[in-house]
């Protein structure tokens, strides 16, 4: 069997939608278990309303409103003179109207979860009554059945062993006879409440199903070609990798490209599962194939993180930065949940780069300054250059400051300052 992951880009429209439903058309005969995320910026607009209810704000119901219209917009497109196949979706706006009727009571995370895992519920409703109006036999399943996670709401840590027992006993006859479509990034408690797992987790919940199934392959259809070596973002001229090694990509994902969620690699590449990341847009296309190969990457990649925050640490009593220290040092940036991008140290001082949370860092410095001196740059971009050579860090420094280097044997990193922007000040 194997799995599909479609992204929200994939079907913010209702011609999206149609064509979502032409690829997993083409894919007879079954054994297909389709992951959906929720259409376009859904997401976004679901964290908004949910800060709007917990604030008890006026607007919640107008933001509500204009999700509920971009649904009902693109259901009344599909469903044709077949309006009662898509019931289940006015189902779900009923059950949001009547959360947000009823008084706030479960713990922040907790609310946000319950609300925004909707995105998903809408987007798999829809594309599956589609899909059994246009006749072919898919088959709705609630993830949040399958998927059991631990209370982390917002952040929930999957229970593999029950997990698998779920999928297992729920699919494995079920994928025999029907196309399965399911949703990304959700899951739920033993107690049945609903968790998610991190912004963008669908890739991991195609990753989860993919292992627990024993899938073939994954393929992850995106409106990118496959992976680039570079963010068009940033560069004009970006090549696509045809074949990309699982220990390349899960660097180049945990470093910062987006294009796959770090945490779905490890799953696959413990089953040597290959992952396949092709274009909605250019189906024909072959896209870019991860699995296990013998050759890294031909070319160097780049990753750029905006807004990067340094820190420099030095101990006040003049002690060696060595294992106390440090040991001190990472469970404080681990109790204030402040994720380290890049870390050097000398004898008597320590540097982090860090993404620039302001709330966290206003928490963790304080505890921080007690022992240690420190200093701090803020505004900086980080660099990550995979398989680099002196000729591409050359490229990517022109018009910046270092302060930072730190090569190893496959990568360079640097934290630079934008001189640029600095004068344009
Ligand atoms: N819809 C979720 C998000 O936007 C999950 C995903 O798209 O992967 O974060
Ligand atoms: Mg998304």
């Amino acid at each position: 069997m194997q799995v599909f992951k479609f992204g929200g880009a994939s079907v913010k429209t209702a011609q999206g939608m149609r064509n979502v439903a032409e690829i997993i058309q083409q894919q007879q005969p079954y054994k297909l278990l389709v992951v959906v995320s929720a259409m376009g910026e859904t997401t976004n607009a679901l964290e908004q309303l949910t800060w709007a209810y917990l604030r008890r704000q006026t607007d919640k119901d107008l933001i509500w409103q204009q999700i509920r219209t971009q649904h009902e917009q693109v259901v009344d497109e599909l469903a044709g003179d077949n309006p009662e196949a898509f019931q289940p979706v006015y189902d779900l706006f009923a059950e949001v109207e009547t959360i947000l009727t009823q008084e706030p009571e479960s713990p922040v995370d907790q609310v946000y979860d319950q609300l925004v895992s909707f995105g998903e519920l809408l987007s798999t409703r829809i594309i599956n009554a589609y899909l059994n109006q246009s006749g072919l036999d898919s088959y709705w399943v609630d993830a949040r059945r399958l998927v059991r996670t631990d209370d982390s709401y917002r952040e929930a840590k999957v229970d593999w062993s029950q997990t698998a027992e779920h999928i297992t006993d729920t699919l494995a006859d079920l994928l025999e006879t029907s196309v399965v479509i399911t949703q990304g990034f959700v899951g739920s408690t033993g107690e049945g409440h609903t968790t998610t797992l991190g912004r963008d987790g669908s890739d991991y919940t195609a990753a989860i199903f993919a292992y627990c199934l024993n899938a073939e392959r994954v393929t992850i259809w995106k409106d990118v070609p496959g992976v680039l070596n570079a963010d068009p973002k940033w560069f004009d001229e970006t090549v696509k990798i045809d074949q990309l090694t699982y220990q390349d990509a899960i660097e180049l994902a945990y470093y910062g490209a987006t294009v796959i969620h770090p945490k779905t690699i490890k799953p696959l590449q413990n089953k040597n599962i290959p992952l396949f990341v092709r274009s909605f847009l250019q189906p024909q296309e072959s896209g870019t194939v991860i699995g296990h190969f013998e050759k890294h990457l031909p070319i160097p990649s780049f990753i750029f993180k905006m807004n990067q925050t340094l820190i420099s640490l030095h101990p006040k009593d003049f002690s060696f930065i060595a294992e106390e220290n440090l040991s001190k040092i990472f469970g404080q940036f681990a109790e204030y949940g402040v994720k380290i991008n890049l870390m050097q140290n000398t004898a008597i001082s320590f540097s982090v780069v860090v993404d620039h949370h302001p709330e966290r860092l206003a928490r963790l410095l304080p505890q921080l300054q007690e022992e240690f001196r420190i200093s701090y740059n803020e505004g900086l971009e980080l660099i990550t250059i995979r398989h680099y050579d002196e000729k591409t860090i050359g490229r990517v420094l022109v018009n910046k400051k270092l302060l930072v280097e730190q090569k190893s044997r496959y990568t360079v990193q640097l934290v630079v300052k934008d001189l640029g922007r600095v004068h344009e000040g």
